[in-house]
């Protein structure tokens, strides 16, 4: 059922994308500006009807960031004010070259650009500029101040580094596109437990971390091997990692993709079968919800104190890229199903949703993949081998090349 869902609301945010292209040259507008605490500085968001090419650069005296949006002409917009404090004010006004608009925020510190991405329509949003900006010092500012960060269409796109950066744009002028260099795709691979968290206890006695840790490493080998992937393992040996130091890992990392890699264990030893979980606030099913509960223990078990954490997951939950990202998480959970199951047994309704706190990075597509039971004495003995592993592991990389492949010709829209 979950995966029909899924299903649905993808080919409609493929509709989405094709009805797009083809009003692609009815006038646009800026409908809303809204703005988003970051951990590191603010969010902007700009809602807009149309797609827009953009160009994004720092002016100084008074410290702002203009925002050329090619596409879309008018000038009014509803602005909902900064609660952060690093805004002071926005304006709007019509574009550098005579056409689009600019949009003008002043800053009361020194920001720069970190990150800004298009958003295809999604739910009860229509597209949607988003624009994280982050603190930095005025030193750094006064050397940013004028250079462009122009995108020419619709696709994620991380900050192009300062030294890869060849266009000093005029204030008046648009600067040229800038192409982004090609990267390795970030793997982060996320092997639960360790240390003195062994995870679930296996039939004969075989602990949850050896198996997710062998897996880790084998999927991290057959990943990297393809050259296409650059793959990261939050532990590499058997240490305590708290599931926030997971997340912050793979945020730091800038990863492009998020596995984490669990066995599970139950009373009735006859449960067997693979399954693929993907963050919900509202778990799919009462045993999802007890799954979640069980791996979201690990800190406690570990000792780590958990004290303050609510806040900032709470403000993670509410990100407004959250949506997006678990849309594309579906998806990848919706591929590895695909894959996995032509390889190794799987359960019933095996993409389930449930609150995990290790899939909570609002901007990493995240799952978890329970690779099967370890009280089950087959699957136990299965997981323990190597060969079962990489066979595993290989239908997984499949399901990574297709999700991938799949995001590559959305951007080409
Ligand atoms: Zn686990």
């Amino acid at each position: 059922m979950a995966r029909r869902e899924f299903l649905s609301a993808a080919s409609m945010a493929t509709a989405g994308l094709m009805m797009s292209s083809v009003k692609a040259n009815a006038e646009g507008c800026a409908n809303g500006i809204r703005f988003g605490s970051n951990p590191d500085g603010v969010r902007m968001v700009v809602d807009l009807s149309e797609n827009s090419a953009y160009n994004i650069f720092l002016l100084s005296n008074p410290s702002r960031v203009v925002l050329d949006l090619t596409d879309v002409t008018c000038n009014k917009a509803t602005i909902e004010k900064d609660a952060t404090g690093h805004v002071s004010d926005v304006r709007l006004g019509s574009g550098a070259t005579g056409g689009g608009s600019r949009i003008v925020v002043d800053i009361s510190s020194p920001l720069k650009v970190k990150k800004a991405f298009s958003l295809s329509p999604s739910g009860k949003f229509n597209w949607r500029l988003v624009v994280d900006l982050e603190k930095t010092s005025e030193a750094d500012f006064a050397q940013l101040v004028g250079i462009g960060h122009a995108v020419s269409s619709m696709k994620d796109v991380n900050a192009v580094p300062k030294s890869q950066i060849t266009t000093k744009p005029k204030e008046i002028e648009a600067a040229p596109v800038v192409a982004t260099p090609p990267r390795k795709k970030k793997i982060i691979l996320d092997p639960g437990h360790g240390g003195r968290d062994p995870g679930a206890i296996g039939y004969s006695g075989v602990y949850e971390k050896n198996i997710t840790l062998a897996m880790g490493q084998e999927l991290k080998k057959i990943c990297e091997r393809t050259g296409k992937y650059d793959v990261h393992l939050t532990r590499n040996s058997d240490h305590i990692v708290s599931l926030r130091g997971r997340v912050k890992k793979a945020r730091e990392l800038e990863g492009d993709l998020f596995i984490s890699l669990h066995a599970d264990s139950t009373k009735n030893k006859k449960v067997m079968g693979l399954s693929v979980y993907t963050l919900s606030e509202n778990a799919s099913d009462k045993e999802a919800g007890a799954l979640a509960d069980r791996e979201n223990k690990a800190d406690i078990i570990a000792g780590i104190d958990l004290g303050g954490e609510t806040p900032e997951v709470a403000g993670i939950l509410i990100d407004l890229a959250q949506r997006e990202t678990m849309n594309r998480s579906a998806h990848f959970a919706s591929l590895m199903v695909g894959e996995v199951q032509k390889a190794v047994r799987i359960l019933k309704n095996t993409h389930r949703f449930a609150g995990f706190a290790v899939l909570k990075a609002p901007d990493i597509p995240s799952v978890l993949l329970e690779m099967g039971y370890l009280s089950n004495k087959t699957e136990e003995k299965l997981l323990r081998e190597r060969s079962y592993r990489r066979k595993l592991a290989n239908a997984v990389l499949t399901s990574i090349d297709d999700y991938f492949s799949a995001e590559q010709k959305a951007s080409l829209f």
